[in-house]
């Protein structure tokens, strides 16, 4: 992978913008393997987790605060 490909890949969260707290069990913890993404994976399970993802970023109720 050349040296912008892997910079592309890792995105580093700001520590300036604490992230938000909640009581509410957050997928992304309960199950972080639906969360971890390698470049080039797309076979179609790779993609059902993806959505699976996608599914649960889209209710999560910090999202907004998350995104920051
Ligand atoms: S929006 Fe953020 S906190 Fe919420 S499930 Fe997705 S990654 Fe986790």
């Amino acid at each position: 992978m050349s040296r912008t490909a892997k910079a592309l890949a890792t995105i580093e969260a700001d520590l300036r913008i604490p992230f938000p707290h909640t009581d509410a069990p957050l997928a992304c913890r309960t199950n972080p393997d639906w969360f971890a993404h390698e470049h080039g994976q797309n076979s179609k399970d790779d993609l059902a987790r993806i959505e699976r993802a996608k599914t649960a970023c889209s209710g999560c109720p910090i999202a907004a605060g998350c995104l920051k």
